[in-house]
């Protein structure tokens, strides 16, 4: 989700139930947006010409008669999202793109809990839109987008092979009478040819920049603009300006950095001086004890060297280039329910031109997968040629997801991929709500103090490795979650994991069981040690055991949940609790003592 607080937003009211939703508009999207609250026909105008974004909680109608006379174009206009007064829709009237009002419209609909009306073409037949992907576009939107919608062949121009988010069915590499093409470059825009063309600008270039003290943001662009220009690169797809640990503080430099929304990433001498720049200065050398800024820095920070150093009397300027990789996203797709998938693997599903994994989990997201995506779903026992099957595509030069249940890193993918090896490709680990987290919500608190996490399956693990674990955590007073319980040939498991906890804590220690987690048929058994019976558990389900201090509380209309208490009693007043010599509190009971927590 994109951060709303940098951009200008203004509110046009003119009743209650506006001003409220206003305010909670304001709240969920933390934001102090402009309030103008007044007859339309002054602060529709008014707004038009102070924000970047407007949000009219007035008739469409009204709305569309009072900015038609407004409207110039849709790089500059704002946009603009009209709320009805019940809050039940938030409508992009225009600038749906470019202008952000898609995106807002959707924020504010999950902040009412209303719905976002969208008809610009690719939000409703679920394609990319090629003005909303992380990259700088320019050229013939509407022409390549239509040919896109009509599914007409489109040529796809991968430049050097940067891994492109999955666009379109008839977008290909070796489209055949193509009617239109996107171009991928960091240079300037190709040709003119006779196809209608998107140029996307990958963020791929790093530059370099040393100055002398004061030098103005001026003359360090002048620079900046000459050094990329003569090597045909473009400014779009820079993503940082690196220095020197001296020059951190140049006013020059920020400004040029905040001009062109990118950081400033400054390194040390000795940083710098691991790298052999082909042009060292005497003068560098002694203002700041590197020989190399512009050069070096391009190199501290990944990038290889394109445009050497090129100068004025007052600044040094170097290009680089960030290594052109496939990507390889392992996703968490949390317990099962839909809104406990997080925007960011949502985000990661929609951009990715090869999806896979476990059937089940496939099967939880497959609907977000772009059209044209391929989607491929495989066996339980299969996970190690599907890891193998990822990193090989993403060296390939696609975007690749696979997805896990729950987290990534907890029992699943994320370790097996990166014991393989991902050398030459980028790995991202996306995290997910694990069932530990969906089940410890549904139960209450039981997680509330120290805890331990145990997978009872042996097939990773030999037993007497998880027997001692159990017994380290029952000695500890630990609350345990026990991860894969049992199995169809695992029967004899749990009942011996209870027994050695059972050893160290009391009978009426609660335990439950939760099958199938935020799935539709979730189903929760609460219990004791003394009580429990393992055939209520199987495979889907996550077995919570408390430590001696957990108990049953009870919510709503007596509705039973369980707590391990946090003990926060004694804060905000003084504590009066018995320490000893060194400081250290005197334990309370445990059942370490089994007489005194019986
Ligand atoms: N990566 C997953 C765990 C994979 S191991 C995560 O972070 O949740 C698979 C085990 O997780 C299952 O045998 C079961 O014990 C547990 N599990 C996964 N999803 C669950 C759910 N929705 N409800 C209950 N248990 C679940």
């Amino acid at each position: 989700m994109r951060n709303w607080s940098s951009a200008r937003i203004a509110q046009v009211t003119n009743s209650q139930p506006a001003r409220d939703h206003a305010a909670a508009i304001d709240a969920a999207l933390d934001i102090s947006s402009t309030h103008l609250d007044g007859p339309a026909v002054e602060m529709l105008p008014q707004a038009w010409r102070e924000a970047d974004l407007i949000v009219s909680h007035l008739a469409l109608g009204a709305t569309t008669r009072l900015i038609a006379p407004l409207l110039e174009d849709k790089h500059t206009d704002p946009g603009v999202v009209v709320v009805d007064e019940a809050g039940r829709f938030a409508v992009p009237l225009v600038g749906g793109h470019v202008g952000g009002a898609n995106e807002l419209a959707a924020a504010i609909s999950e902040a009412l809990g209303g719905t976002a009306v969208l008809t610009t073409a690719t939000d409703a037949t679920g394609l990319q839109a090629l003005d909303t992907l992380d990259w700088a576009h320019e050229g013939d939107v509407a022409a390549v987008t239509r040919a896109m919608l009509d599914g007409r062949p489109v040529l796809l121009d991968r430049g050097l092979g940067w891994p492109v988010a999955q666009l379109a069915p008839s977008v290909s590499e070796d489209a055949v009478g193509p009617v239109a093409r996107i171009v991928v470059t960091d240079g300037n825009e190709p040709e003119a040819g006779s196809l209608p063309t998107v140029t996307l600008h990958p963020k791929s270039l790093v530059v370099g920049m040393g100055c002398n003290k004061g030098t103005s943001v001026e003359s360090l662009r002048a620079l900046f603009d000459a050094t990329l220009a003569d090597a045909g690169l473009h400014p779009a797809s820079v993503v940082a300006i690196t220095t020197h640990e001296a020059k951190a503080g140049e006013l020059g430099l920020l400004q040029l950095a905040h001009q062109l929304g990118v950081p400033l990433v400054d390194y040390t001498s000795e940083e710098l001086n691991r790298f052999e720049a082909p042009n060292p200065s005497q003068h560098a050398l002694d203002a700041v004890g590197a020989p190399s800024v512009s050069e070096a820095s391009v190199m501290a920070h990944g990038a290889s060297l394109v445009v050497e150093k090129h100068k004025t009397p007052e600044a040094t300027c170097a290009i680089g280039r960030l290594p052109v990789r496939g990507l390889l996203q392992v996703v968490g797709l949390g317990p099962g329910a839909r809104d406990l998938l997080t925007p960011r693997a949502r985000k990661a599903i929609q951009q990715a031109n090869l999806v896979l994994g476990y059937g089940p989990y496939v099967k939880q997201i497959r609907d977000l997968a772009r059209a044209g995506a391929t989607v491929q779903s495989s066996k339980m026992g299969t996970e190690a040629q599907r890891t193998a099957q990822a990193i090989d595509e993403a060296r390939a030069g696609k975007r690749v997801v696979l997805v896990c249940g729950g987290d990534p890193a907890i029992y699943a993918m994320a370790s097996p991929v990166l014991e393989q090896g991902t050398g030459g490709i980028d790995l991202e680990v996306i995290p997910g709500v694990t069932a530990e987290l969906a089940v410890s919500a549904i139960l209450g608190a039981p997680l509330g103090h120290d805890h331990a996490t145990i997978s009872l399956s042996d097939l990773h693990t030999d037993w007497r490795v998880i027997e001692q674990r159990l017994e380290g955590a029952a000695i500890g007073d630990f609350v345990v979650t026990l991860y894969n319980p049992r199995s169809r040939t695992r029967r004899m498991h749990l009942p011996r994991a209870l027994e050695i906890l059972g050893a160290h804590r009391p009978p009426t220690t609660p335990v439950a069981v939760v099958q199938q987690a935020t799935r539709q048929r979730q189903k929760v058994i609460t219990s004791t040690l003394a009580n429990f019976q393992p055939d209520w558990v199987d495979m889907n389900s996550l077995v919570v055991v408390g430590s001696s201090r957990t108990r049953f509380v009870s919510t709503g209309d007596g509705e039973q949940r369980i707590v391990t208490p946090r003990d926060y009693q004694w804060m905000g007043g003084e504590d009066t609790r018995e320490r000893d010599a060194r400081g250290w509190l005197v334990a309370p009971a445990t059942a370490q003592d089994p007489e005194a927590s019986a």
